[in-house]
């Protein structure tokens, strides 16, 4: 693996900071007080590519190498928390599993609108109000084939983007009897009738990203909407998380790289005892412990973006670079809020903002406990 990032590696990385400087940053407490997701900035995205980082060219998407896409989400997570984990969830986990998984139809008929900016976003849903991280046992929502059509019924929870987007990637379970081999992925567009979305959830942070509850009553659609194969949706969501975990790693380096940002300012700035608090040794370890922690974390999940792009495996990788990088935005965004003292306490300063939208990470996508049991299993079966 080469450390250095390729010209053009270097080139998107700036044009995307650029945008995300101008356009999605200035915007980040406004989207947090007023819980409004910032469409203004997603619809110039397509142009960008940033709502089709998975989606090849042919289908209208940017079609970027793993680490290309990683820079990318890290930016956004640098520059707002809830618009990041918006597009991140989009690109990551809904039009991703469709790249993967999906006929020529499919590809068609959904991949070029997402990734264009001028409809909907997408979503995945997986976690159910019973069931998160044991989706292999705990999913209930039930597709049957009747008449040659799925009949869906069921309840989803946590929908990121359910209320913004044109389509929602379920996962259902299709025979009950057939044990790993009962679930299944169905592409359900929004406006089918039977499908009910809830109102936002109220969260801690991330309240420019809408969350959602998602109800399928007697949901009908066509089987050309079964997306992969029947019984093979186990297999294919344990597939789009390796790679959504790479996803909210990025988010999590971008969040804690902005709010190391604002505290080495301010403690260039702020003075106590007679001088600044950058030359109090305590907070030069805090400083230095972040700007660590922070380099540690990207390398990691470029690490696993790389093998992703080799096409090796990196289940393992993707893992323990989602769990660090998580665990790690978490205690950077605490000790920053530390340096900036009772300001940091404040809605009025941005690091507050930053911690309430990184504690979502450690748990969305499969919780810590989740990636050490991801890791455990393989590190024990070397
Ligand atoms: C803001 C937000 C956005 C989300 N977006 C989406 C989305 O777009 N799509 C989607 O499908 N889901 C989404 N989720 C759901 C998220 O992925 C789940 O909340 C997460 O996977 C955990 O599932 P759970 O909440 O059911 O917790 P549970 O599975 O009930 O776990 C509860 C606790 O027990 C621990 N635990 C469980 N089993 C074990 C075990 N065997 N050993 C040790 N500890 C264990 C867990 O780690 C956790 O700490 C989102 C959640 C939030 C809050």
């Amino acid at each position: 693996m080469n450390f250095d990032l390729t010209d053009e590696q270097r080139m998107w990385r700036k044009a995307v900071h650029d945008f995300v400087a101008r356009e999605v940053k200035p915007k980040a407490h406004e989207v947090d007080e007023s819980a409004q997701f910032n469409w203004d900035a997603v619809r110039k995205m397509g142009s960008l590519g940033l709502l089709g980082l998975n989606v090849p060219e042919g289908y209208g998407g940017a079609g970027v190498d793993a680490i290309s896409a990683a820079i990318a989400i890290e930016e956004l997570g640098w520059g707002c928390g809830s618009t990041a984990l918006s597009v991140c969830a989009h690109n990551g986990l809904g039009c991703a599993p469709i790249a993967l998984f999906g006929t020529e139809a499919q590809k068609e008929r959904f991949l070029p609108r997402a990734a264009s900016g001028d409809g909907g976003l997408s979503a995945l849903a997986l976690t159910e109000p019973g069931a998160g991280s044991d989706l292999k046992g705990g999913i209930s929502t039930r597709a049957e084939m009747q008449d040659s059509e799925w009949v869906i019924n069921g309840a989803k929870m946590w929908c990121t983007n359910a209320s913004i987007a044109d389509f929602i990637v379920t996962l259902v379970r299709t025979d009950p009897n057939k044990g790993s081999r009962s679930l299944s992925m169905i592409i359900v567009p929004v406006d089918t009738p039977g499908l009910h979305i809830g109102p936002p959830e109220k969260k801690m942070g991330l309240k420019g990203c809408p969350t959602h509850a998602v109800t399928y009553e007697g949901v009908r659609l066509s089987a050309d909407h079964l997306l992969g194969e029947e019984g093979l949706g186990l297999k294919q969501t344990l597939i789009v998380l390796d790679g959504g975990r790479i996803g909210i790693g990025a988010i999590s380096v971008g969040l804690a790289q902005a709010a190391f940002e604002e505290a080495l300012q301010y403690a260039k700035e702020r003075q106590t005892f007679g001088k600044h608090l950058a030359d109090h040794q305590a907070i030069q370890w805090m400083l230095a412990d972040a700007a660590t922690e922070i380099e540690s974390a990207r390398l990691m999940i470029r690490y696993a973006a790389w093998l992703k792009e080799e096409g090796r495996p990196y289940t393992k990788v993707a893992a323990m670079a989602k769990l660090f990088a998580t665990e790690m935005a978490e205690r950077v965004c605490r000790n920053a809020m530390q340096i900036f003292g009772g300001y940091g306490y404040s809605r009025e300063y941005p690091v507050e903002l930053m911690y309430r939208d990184a504690r979502l990470m450690t748990i969305g996508e499969g919780t810590s406990e989740m990636q050490r049991m991801v890791i455990a299993r393989q590190v024990l079966t070397q």
